[in-house]
């Protein structure tokens, strides 16, 4: 099928541009692998013009008060939710996610927005006893964005990133440009030219723009081999970088507690959004007491929890077909699905797997699909054991109806979120920086809006030189 190339997709100074890359990029629809865009593949003229732009706008965006800079960019949350299904439409034909799902997550997302605007420390300085501290912006930022849930974790850098008083070239992924494009269409004409622009491609965009003498800052989302390109890139000028990468999560199913509840916690956990989701449930431990009677009604969860969204794209359903064939090879017992479907588009079967060890790539490299792999722990030791067995460190779960056995896994998991009896949990003020592979700088809360501004101290001594 032909798909129309659309010639202005780029937003630079605040108008719809063309790419001057000479290649092209089709986006396919995971769900029967037809063509459904064309994108440029990116290039380094798209990124200086880009730079350049954000930095012609740096100087009067960070001179705005808090107040004007969080009035424009709630007229951007508007915008967005105004046109909701719009982009919905074009994320779910893009990346697979189904329409209502990618609709409300998106307004979901929205809310959280606009709370934090409302509740973010906005000073510019502080007051100490005869000094003060100045709070800037760092400057020029890239926000360099990964395809799983494109706009949510668009707008969840976006946000602080704007209020603070940077300006912005967002990169979204080569696998969901699309919902990009539309959202910037409705919001390009709602901040001063130049403040945020959009470029497209793939690392034929990122990999310039990571590097780019003029970028002061990278706010960047993806996997941990291009986290760590990324970083390489940008230690050259030393610029500041926030990494928020894969992970590899641990739950820990405890003996005593209800297991019909717990296997549609997990469920859940492991199979939403086809299970690509940093902080998928990917290595389910769960005490031999309460094994069977789990296993049973997690089985039995699955399929209506998993639904039938695709997996992104080939390259994607090879990792969790090939994860999955190991670790049979290695041992593990299939107890449903596991098996590449023929026929159009990506998608594989919801996969429960039993037995399975430690040493096997599906309990030791992100997986990404729909896949809950069991392994069966003697005691809660074993199984805080076998969580922290990990070369990442992300988030975990733990499902107890045992407050000591609680506050043990608060105290010894390594992750950067640990959540106790609820996945996905948060309250006011929470802020977690990932450990080991997982990332570097604090990924979200006050702590990000604190990354993205630099601090200077200004003394004031006590006396002029006259007067010594
Ligand atoms: P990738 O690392 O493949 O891509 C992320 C972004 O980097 C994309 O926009 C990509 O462009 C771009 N990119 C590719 N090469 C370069 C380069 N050389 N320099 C700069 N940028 C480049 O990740 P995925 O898109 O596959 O996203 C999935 C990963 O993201 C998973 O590991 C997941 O765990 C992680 N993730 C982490 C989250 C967190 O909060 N910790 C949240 C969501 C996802 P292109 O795609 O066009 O190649």
């Amino acid at each position: 099928m032909a798909v129309e190339v659309q010639a202005e997709q780029l937003v630079i100074g605040g108008r719809a541009a063309a790419s001057e890359a000479a290649q092209t990029l089709v986006v396919h629809s995971p769900d029967d692998g037809q063509p459904v865009g064309t994108i440029p593949a990116g290039c380094a003229q798209d990124v200086d013009l880009a730079v350049a732009a954000a930095r012609d706008a740096a100087a009067g965006w960070a001179s705005l008060t808090y107040a004007d800079r969080a009035g424009a960019i709630a007229a951007m949350l508007d915008a967005l939710e105004a046109c909701a299904d719009e982009i919905a439409r074009a994320q779910s034909k893009e990346m697979g996610q189904p329409l209502e799902m990618a609709r409300s997550f998106l307004v979901e997302t929205l809310a959280g927005a606009r709370e934090e605007l409302a509740g973010a420390a906005s000073q510019d300085e502080t007051d100490l006893d005869g000094g003060y501290l100045v709070h800037e912006p760092r400057g020029v930022a890239a926000l360099i964005i990964p395809w799983n849930f494109p706009i949510p974790i668009a707008i969840q850098g976006l946000v602080p990133l704007l209020a603070t008083g940077n300006t912005v070239i967002w990169k979204p992924s080569e696998r969901s440009p699309l919902s990009a494009v539309v959202a910037m269409q409705a919001i390009a004409d709602l901040l001063p030219p130049g403040v945020l622009n959009l470029i497209l491609g793939d690392g034929r965009a990122g990999e310039p723009l990571a590097a780019h003498q003029d970028v002061d800052l990278v706010l960047f989302t993806g996997s941990v081999q291009t986290g760590k390109r990324v970083a390489e890139l940008a230690a050259g000028r030393l610029a500041k970088v926030v990494l928020e990468l894969g992970g590899k999560d641990p739950v820990i199913v405890d003996s005593g507690v209800d297991a019909a509840w717990a296997a549609d916690v997990v469920a859940q956990g492991a199979m939403l959004n086809a299970g690509q989701i940093c902080t998928s449930m990917e290595r389910i431990y769960v005490h031999a007491e309460i094994a069977d009677e789990f296993t049973a009604a997690l089985c039995a969860a699955v399929p209506g929890a998993a639904g039938s969204q695709p997996l992104v794209d080939a390259r994607q359903r090879e990792i969790v077909d090939s994860h999955i064939q190991t670790a049979v090879a290695d041992g593990a017992r299939v107890l449903l699905g596991g098996e590449r479907p023929d026929g159009p588009g990506f998608h594989y079967p919801p996969t429960v797997l039993v037995d399975v060890p430690q040493d096997t790539p599906l309990m030791r490299e992100e997986t990404f699909g729909p896949v809950a792999a069991l392994h069966t722990v003697k005691d809660f030791d074993e199984a805080l054991s076998l969580a922290n067995d990990t070369t990442y460190g992300l988030a975990a779960t733990v499902l107890t109806d045992d407050p000591e056995h609680a506050a043990r896994a608060g105290r010894r998991l390594r992750a950067s979120i640990v959540w106790i009896n609820e996945w996905q949990g948060a309250v006011d003020g929470a802020q977690a920086e990932p450990q080991r592979l997982s990332g570097l700088g604090t990924g979200f809360g006050p702590g990000l809006w604190s990354e993205l501004r630099t601090t200077r101290y200004v003394h004031s001594g006590s006396a002029t030189p006259r007067e010594r």
